[in-house]
This record gives C-alpha cells, structure tokens and sequence, in this order.
C-alpha cells in the first residue's frame, strides 16, 4: 500500500516508489519532531506543557478554528470525533487523518501541517482528496469537507478548505488509482524537481539527481545563463538537501557504531550539551529580581526586558483570542498599538527568489 502522505510525489516521479523502498529510513529532523508532538498535544496524547510558547498558539490556533468548523457545518449538533485513526482505500492508499468528525451523512477530514513550508490549498491537494475518500469509504458519507490547517503560513492560506460530493469522490479515486498504478509499473519513470524531491529519502542514490550532479560540478560558474538560472537553481536546491542527508545518514552509522563498540575510524561523537530555556518569563523576572536587590525596580525591569524577545505573531494570536477577533483584524490591532507605543520598528526586507511554475523551469 502508498501512503496518502507520498502521493504527490508518485504523481510526480513515479519511480520514486521503488527506490525509496531501498532506502534506510531517516531519524526525524527536528522540524519533523516538533511537529509530531503539536499533533499528539491536539490528538490528547501529549501535554500542552511540552510545547514552546510558539508551539501552544499554533496548536490553540487549530482547536479553534477546529471548533468553528464544526460549529459551521454541524450547527448545535456535537459529532463523532476521530483523531488519527488509520485508515485505508480498498487497499491500496493507507493513512491516518490528523481529525475526522462525522454526524450522519457528512464529514469534515483536516490534516494540519505545522511546517514553514505551505503546501497545496486542499482543493489541489492529493493527501486530502486521499483523506476524504478514505473517509466517505470508511463512514458511509455522502459529502467531505476536507481542510488544511497551517497555523504558520501567511493569513490568506492558513486555512484551505474543499467540499466533496459523490461526484468529485468518484472521480478522485479514479485519479489516484492511475497514480498509484503507475508508480507500481517496473519501468516507472524517474522526474526530479524540487516539490518531489524534497522529502524523498531516494535522493542519496537517485541517478536521476547524480546525473544533475555531474553537470552542476562542470559548470562555469562565471557563465550561467539567465535562461537556465532557474533550472540550475533547483539542480542546486535539491543537491544541497542531498548532501544534508548523507551527512545524516553517516552521523547515524557512527552513533550506531558508537553504541557497539565497533570502530569509526576517522570520526569521534562530542556529547552534546543541554541548551537552557526559560520556561516562564513572568517566574524568571521574579526570580532574578531577587538575585539584584541593589539594582532600582524600573532599571531591573527594563534591562530584563531587553533580554526577552517577543514574538509578534504570538501577540497577534493573544489579542485575536482575547478579543475574539479574526488573525486579519487582530494583526491590525496589535500594529496599530504597537505603533502608538513607539515600540514598533520594521526589518529592512529583503527579496526572495521565487520559483514561477516549477514544471517549467525543471523542463
Ligand atoms: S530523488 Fe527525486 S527524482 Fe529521485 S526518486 Fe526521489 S523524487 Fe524521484
């Protein structure tokens, strides 16, 4: 069975199916870590103490707008809630949905996505219509509304949503079949770029990468020409992640090795060293005054603060729930006092290369 997660990337590269199968699995990066815990915290299982201040307005974030979809689709009626059950299409797309909640013929599906990176709006994107089928087949529904949640993307895409009716349903399965077929063909083509290849553990050993490999080291650096500085930009891109994991993947062996008492000539593991954090900024303030009794309660207060960093998306979730206020208007708000404070200044900003439509720039 492919999961739902990857099917983007089969639709893209089919190959990368069976060389991924080749491939050791990689420890979670850190990002991927965090991650997995935000999602534990809105699925019960975990403590909402475990998370960063960051963390907590991410996840308070998504229970509610969680609860105000619910609201909308189910009125006063409370559905059935399942979170992160697995789940499959007739055998052949498994998964497990962040959050279904389902009252008689309709469901609402959402996958939360806690990543810098945003990724397609749900009405585009395969892991959802995935999700819905699974859903419809699983529950006997007529109509999914699947969503995605990203608390950390910009305002306009923080939330995505598609209705499914039982003609949009039928047709998705039949679309994700001929993916699924496909990536299952011996001769499954391979197709690098940047959205596919950024996840795929396949990329240590992809010939399709290598052969870019070897024309990026004979490139004269001094001659790239602007019609081509897209495509290498992305050859560059991908490599660069290539290299971050082999060097994973060597770190891996060496602590395995380590932990074995086998050699691992040429390296040694420094242990690490716990960074500290200051989980309470109010409990820090007060237990720090203490340590300073010669220093003036305003001269303390001030140089304390000039220690904190605040982060301004969290202010803006703060005032949105405290006021009851959408993210838009909340950010306004907050700007605005800010602003009259004298205590806001702007970062100088910088451009960012942006990739226009990726098929053509990988052609
Ligand atoms: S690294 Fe890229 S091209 Fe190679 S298999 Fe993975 S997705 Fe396909």
């Amino acid at each position: 069975m492919i999961r739902a997660s990857s099917l983007y990337r089969y639709r893209l590269c089919p190959g990368s199916l069976a060389l991924e199968a080749k491939c050791p699995e990689l420890p979670p990066s850190e990002d991927a870590s965090a991650g997995a815990l935000q999602h534990a915290v809105l699925s019960g299982t975990a403590d909402m103490k475990l998370l960063t201040s960051e963390q907590r307005a991410a996840v308070q974030w998504c229970h509610a707008d969680t609860e105000l979809l619910i609201e909308r689709t189910f009125g006063e009626v409370r559905p059935k809630i399942f979170c992160e059950i697995e789940m499959d299409l007739d055998g052949f797309i498994s998964g497990h949905p962040d959050f279904i909640a389902v009252h008689k013929d309709t469901a609402i599906v959402l996958d939360r996505k806690f990543g810098r990176n945003e990724v397609d709006p749900a009405e585009i994107n395969d892991q959802i219509r995935a999700y819905s089928l699974m859903t419809q087949e699983t529950f006997g529904v007529e109509y999914v509304l699947g969503g995605i949640q990203q608390p950390h993307a910009s305002l306009d895409s923080r939330r995505s949503l598609t209705m499914y009716g039982p003609k949009e349903l039928s047709e998705a399965k039949i679309d994700l079949k001929t993916v699924h077929n496909e990536a299952q063909k011996p001769d499954a083509p391979l197709n690098p770029g940047k959205e596919q290849c950024r996840y795929c553990r396949a990329k240590a050993i992809c010939p399709a990468v290598s052969k870019w490999e070897s024309s990026i080291v004979k490139l004269d650096l001094s001659l790239i020409p602007m019609e081509h500085a897209a495509e290498l930009y992305v050859q560059a891109d991908v490599l660069g992640k290539r290299s971050a994991e082999v060097k994973q993947i060597i770190y891996n062996m060496v602590q395995n090795a380590q932990a074995e008492n086998r050699p691992t000539p040429g390296f040694e593991l420094k242990p690490g060293i716990p960074k500290r954090q200051v989980e309470s900024a109010q409990a820090a303030f007060d237990a720090l005054r203490s340590l300073c009794p010669d220093l003036k309660d305003e001269v303390f207060a001030r140089l304390f603060t000039e220690c904190c960093s605040v982060g301004i998306g969290a202010l803006d979730s703060l005032v949105a729930r405290a006021k009851n206020l959408s993210e838009g208007n909340a950010k306004k708000l907050v700007t605005g006092a800010l602003k009259e404070a004298g205590c806001l200044s702007y970062t100088k900003p910088q451009a960012s290369l942006k990739l226009v439509k990726e098929e053509k720039a990988a052609a």
